[in-house]
Formats: structure tokens, sequence, C-alpha cells
């Protein structure tokens, strides 16, 4: 029962001399910018002049943001102002003496349904889902069309807090605690009876990102292997959702009736149903946070929750759960997804039956 670190997250202490971000002092959370994403989902998967993507970056919720292409490498700039990263498109290879550019870029499926078809594609560490695939496409299916590129590049990463120090890690964790995120998540899910602490020696050992342990009702985060806040608030939600399933495991086996596997075999919680539900919950609290925007149009958003849903099915039952406690109340698709089920199942039944490809 432990988010366990995704295959990219692999930078964070094993870099001599790594450089750090500031730690314990910046705080790791703060409310999402709802409004300036809802601006731009406004804009849809079609916008003029710009290619689009929602990108899940090592297995996290995806964002939205817009591509293009510099020498060799994807530039995904998320639209929630955060850095810009580079995901190569290609590897080189030693082949009978030789270099050799191979792609790494797969496809991993096409939803044709909806306005778009929705292109979906493995980059190393991230899924992007994208109705403007441009020169993605390409490399795909013409393994050669890599040579005609420039440079392929990746940007660095770094970890959130130095794994060295101890102190710094605490009070990452003690900073997150004091959030109105954290506080949401706790009015959600109940507060675990000790306050965060960091996944210990073993558990680090095996990679662990998060652990929930059920018998003294405690969470404990790993915040220097993360290199985003966002993964720190992910963990959260993710524990938090063991909790949950620990203390109604009736709800949650009733809940999840029906719901598909997750296809994608990289993804966490492939192949194991109490992971896939926790991270299924943590989606839907990201979905939640993030529409939160009174000004968000009802078709952006249940686009969007498309998005989720195909790269982890379940996260539709579980955003409906969740906007039924009284914390989401007032939030803006509380009485679309509540709806009797035909408005919104209706129209997840009909794009899955569209998924054809995967
Ligand atoms: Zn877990």
């Amino acid at each position: 029962m432990a988010l366990a670190v995704s295959r990219r997250a692999t930078g964070a202490g094993t870099g001599a001399a790594a450089a750090y971000r500031a730690s314990g002092g910046a705080a790791p959370t703060r409310a999402t910018g709802s409004d300036s994403i809802a601006t731009r989902l406004k804009i849809g998967w079609r916008a003029a002049g710009s290619r689009q993507g929602l990108l899940s970056i090592g297995g996290l919720p995806p964002v939205p943001g817009t591509l293009s292409i510099a020498g060799g490498s994807l530039i995904f700039q998320p639209a929630e102002g955060d850095a810009a990263i580079a995901y190569p498109l290609y590897r080189v290879q030693v082949s009978d003496g030789h270099p050799v550019r191979r792609p790494s870029v797969t496809l991993l499926g096409v939803d044709p349904a909806g306005r778009d078809s929705i292109f979906l594609f493995h980059l190393e560490g991230g899924v992007l889902e994208t109705a403007t695939p441009g020169v993605l496409r390409e490399v795909v299916s013409q393994a050669s069309r890599v040579d005609s590129l420039g440079e392929a590049w990746a940007t660095n990463r770094f970890a959130l807090v130095d794994p060295a120090d101890t102190a710094a890690q605490l009070e990452t964790l003690q900073a997150l605690a004091a959030t109105t995120y954290a506080d949401s998540m706790f009015r959600l899910f109940g507060t675990p009876a000790r306050p965060l602490g960091l996944v210990g020696e073993r558990g680090q050992r095996a990679g662990r990102l998060g652990e929930y342990i059920a018998s003294r009702d405690s969470i404990s985060l790993s915040p220097s292997r993360m290199t985003q806040a966002a993964q720190l608030r992910h963990a959260l939600a993710h524990e938090l959702a063991h909790r949950w399933q620990k203390a109604m495991p009736g709800e949650l086996r009733s809940l999840w009736a029906g719901v598909g596997p997750i296809e994608d075999s990289l993804r966490y919680g492939f192949g194991n149903e109490q992971e896939h539900q926790a991270e299924a919950v943590a989606f839907a609290v990201h979905f939640l946070q993030t529409t939160a925007a009174p000004d968000l149009p009802t078709d952006a958003a249940l686009d969007l929750l498309q998005a989720y849903e195909r790269l982890v099915p379940g996260t539709r039952v579980m955003a409906r759960r969740l906007v039924a406690q009284p914390l989401y109340r007032y939030h803006p698709l509380a009485s679309t997804l509540l709806a009797p089920a035909r408005s919104v199942a209706a129209r997840g039944d009909e794009h899955a039956e569209n998924v054809d490809v995967f």
C-alpha cells in the first residue's frame, strides 16, 4: 500500500553534487490558480495557432499546456506558469559501432471520441494527450524521421528537498500540513492520528514516495525523492485514499463496480486494484481542485474529466463521490456530476465504447 517511485523520479539523491531547490522555506503547496487554467481550457483542444496538450508528468494527473519542438525535443510549457519541460524525441544508441537515433516516443492509443481524436503518447517520464500531435505522429510511424531532427535534450530535475537534510524534509511536511489543501484533504478523508512523518529507511530503500500505516493511522511521505510540489500533494491524497479504503471497504467496493483496469502498463496502479483505486481518488481530488473556478464551461470540464479517465479509469466515479461531500457543496460542477447517471455516465460510456485502439 505504498506509492512507489516512478521510473522517472530517479535523479533525486543519486546525482553527485546535485543542486537542490530551496528546502523547507519554499511552501510546497499553494491554492491552484484556477482562473488561468479555466481561461485556457476554454480554448479547448483546437486552439487556433498553437498546439496544446495535457501532460501527465511522472504519473501525476494531467496538466494543460502548449507544445512546441526545439531541436530534437518536445517542449511542454505548462499553462500554470511552471518552467517548461523538454522531452527528447530520440535516444542515441550504438549499433555496430555507429551511433543510431531511436525514437523515445511511442503511441499509447487514440481516442476518436468527441469533437477531436485525442492521441496519447508515452514520452520518457510522461504521457501526453493531444489533438494536435504534429511531428510526434510522424516519429512514431516512421522511425527514420528522427534523423532529420536537431539535437535532443532534456531539462534537469531537482529534488524538492536535500535528502541529507532531515530537518528540511520535516519542515516541508509541516508546511504541507498547514496548507488549505491539506486541510481540505483532512476534511474529505479524516485526519490521521499522527502528524505527517518521513518514510523510514526501509520504505525509502523500496523507493516509496509515501506510506499509510494502518495500524498506527499515520501517513509518511518522502519529499526528498520528489521533484515537484505537485507530487507531494498527490501523495497526500493517495495515502489518504488508503485510509479511506481501510475505513470503508464496502463503500469502495460498490463504487468500484464496473470500473475498467488501467491499460497503460507503465502507470502506477496497473494490475493492482488497491493502488489503482488510490490513484483514482488522487486524480479525482486533483480534478475537483483544478475545476473549482466558477467560469469554467461545463463542456470543457467534462472533456478534461475524460482526459483523466483515459489515464486512470475510476476517476469519474471518485469525483462524483467526492463532490457530494460538504467541502465541495459550492463546486461549480457539483450539480453536473451529481445529476442522475444519464447525463454524465452516458457521456462517459459513449467515449469508452469508442476507445478501441488501446
Ligand atoms: Zn498506495
